[in-house]
């Protein structure tokens, strides 16, 4: 029987088990899952339900929400990510409405880049009105969003992108200002390399209208830069997407341009794109070799190329709600293979995430995650064939693969909840938590077991320690414990930014798609320092970067202790 922890058999039991006369238990639900995707092989299929189901059963890994909530379903979706098009005219931006609403009911998240829309109070020839504006629209778009659930359990996600040229940039960024409007969005200003380069050379800057494509104003970058600064200090938005480092990226340029990624960032999209997103789960790669951990990059290397097969299946055998999302999706077949537990791994390794060796392993722990992914697309396309924009691509004409993208680096917002493991790639955000129960509204305490296992392990886990990391969240401040017990256990707000984005730096390096992260900041963070967060990430070739200072916003889903 699967092992889960009290946190994820309780959200299964909230939001994944299938309900029928009686509900399904876990192994049911991964049994499902792996049933489903054995239905697109041709043969092995006994083999192959026990890869499939054994990895999501160890949870070694598993595929994102949605296709563990609807795999075996009659029209069972699949995929999370999507990107939409939004045209500038009413009847476009409605039928986009519509299919979002049908993709958010299915429990996938939507993104759009509305800088096609022409700007607030431009004309309507038409009804020689005025337009209400690219915000206007997409506050329908979060009305709408709030009231179409998905399957009554979750609200949809959202990413809404102006490029930084648009006339109506400035209200954009200003737009959550009020802390109340577009909660179901996140926003993010699609910046170009001319932008950040107008910035450092304190020059002016045009916004154009997009249907006239005339210059409406013209002001200092670095003015704007500002005000993007200090609204993201002050509520954690807008972030970042660096358009020309996604499109310098674009594994498939005959297709066009790039102008959009999936809500949280880690996928960029063309228009009517979906992917499929799954992660492994690193903590269950490690291998005691009689004295130490280690990384079992055996394990890992089998892991991959199950994970591979089983996201290339999920394309096949999934269900898609309109004939231009199945049209591309098929033909380009991205997948995004990621992690969860990354924190949790440096810690069973003993090695401080604020360190050197934590960014270099990173590097390459992630290199390796690459060439085994695309060692195993490529092997798939020896047997299915190459995904079939493959010709168009930059791989063609040597390189034979699958999946025009195999690797992505998602929040893993639930499914590390259910692997019972830290999320994605972020450190700690305390060693210990107030959790608020998804069914009761209870509120527990729950202290990191891998934390206290080493702990343990070093000989340094008393009563004294547990109250004061249930007080305080964090082990910085006891005396007696070593300086360099302290450094493993440093939790997210106390790890500088430099390394956050080091982090982030190491994993895109070796990852197709993007990598969400948080840059996470202590509440007396400056704006000059959110200046050079931002810009650093640009520097680094990020394809985006979202930051957030403790305290911006008021509801915190997991409470930390002690972390105000
Ligand atoms: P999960 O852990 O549920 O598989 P992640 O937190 O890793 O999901 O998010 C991956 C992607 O799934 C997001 O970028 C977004 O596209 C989609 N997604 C996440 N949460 C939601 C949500 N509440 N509604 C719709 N889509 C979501």
């Amino acid at each position: 029987m699967t092992n889960l922890s009290p946190n994820g058999l309780q959200i299964l039991q909230a939001r994944y088990l299938r309900r029928t006369e009686v509900t399904e238990t876990p192994d049911e639900l991964f049994q499902r899952v792996a049933k489903h995707l054995i239905t697109v092989e041709d043969e092995d299929h006994e083999f192959w339900f026990d890869r499939f189901y054994g990895v999501m059963r160890h949870l070694e890994f598993l595929p994102n929400s949605p296709t563990l909530m609807n795999a075996g379903l009659p029209k069972g979706q699949l995929s999370a990510c999507f990107v939409l098009p939004v045209e500038d005219n009413l009847e476009a931006i409605f039928t986009t409405l519509k299919n979002a609403a049908l993709i958010h009911n299915s429990g996938g998240g939507t993104g759009y880049n509305f800088s096609k829309l022409r700007p607030k109070d431009d004309i309507i020839t038409s009804s020689e009105g005025s337009s209400a504006g690219a915000i206007a629209f997409m506050k329908i778009y979060d009305t709408a969003t709030e009231y179409v659930k998905q399957a009554g359990k979750r609200r949809g996600a959202n990413m809404g992108i102006l490029n930084v040229t648009h006339s109506d940039i400035e209200a954009f960024v200003t737009s959550k200002s009020d802390r109340e409007s577009l909660q179901n969005f996140n926003i993010s200003v699609g910046i170009t390399n001319d932008f950040m380069n107008a910035v450092k050379n304190n020059l002016e800057w045009q916004l154009v209208n997009p249907r006239t494509k005339k210059v409406s104003k013209t002001i200092r970058a670095k003015m704007l830069w500002d005000l993007i600064v200090d609204e993201a200090l002050k509520t954690g938005e807008p972030g970042l997407i660096f358009l020309d480092t996604i499109n310098q990226d674009n594994r498939l340029p005959k297709q066009g341009k790039i102008n959009c990624t999936n809500p949280c960032g880690e996928v960029p999209l063309f228009d009517f794109e979906s992917c499929n997103l799954g992660s492994i789960n690193l903590t269950k790669m490690v291998v005691h070799d009689g004295k130490k951990n280690e990384i079992d990059w055996n394990k890992l290397d089998k892991t991959i190329s199950i994970a591979i097969r089983f996201l290339d299946n999920v394309i096949s055998s999934n269900h898609y709600l309109l004939p231009n999302i199945k049209h591309i999706t098929l033909a380009n077949r991205k997948i995004g293979l990621g992690v969860m537990g990354w924190a949790e791994l440096l810690i069973m390794l003993s090695i401080p995430y604020a360190s050197e060796k934590a960014v270099d392993l990173a590097e390459v722990l992630m290199k390796f995650i690459q060439e085994k992914s695309y060692a195993a697309s490529g092997n798939l396309a020896q047997i299915r064939g190459c995904f079939p924009s493959w010709k168009e691509s930059r791989y063609a004409p040597n390189t034979l693969l699958r999946n025009a993208t195999c690797n992505s680096i998602a929040p893993t917002g639930s499914i590390s909840v259910i692997a019972d493991a830290s999320y994605s790639i972020e450190p700690l955000y305390a060693l210990a938590y107030k959790r608020t129960e998804i069914l009761n509204d209870k509120t527990q305490i729950e202290i990191n077991s891998i934390f206290v296992e080493k702990m343990k392990s070093l000989g340094f886990w008393t009563e004294e320690i547990q109250n004061e990391v249930i007080a305080n969240g964090s082990i910085q401040n006891i005396k007696h414990i070593p300086k360099n017990i302290k450094k493993l256990f440093e939790t997210s707000l106390e790890i500088p930014w430099k390394y956050h984005l080091l982090h982030q730096r190491a994993f895109q390096k070796y990852t197709d798609n993007a990598v969400s992260k948080t840059i996470n900041l202590a509440s007396n963070t400056t704006a000059n320092e959110v200046s050079e967060i931002y810009k650093t990430a640009w520097k680094y070739g990020l394809k985006g970067i979202t930051i957030y200072r403790n305290g911006s916003r008021a509801n915190q889903i997991l409470q930390p202790c002690g972390v105000n």
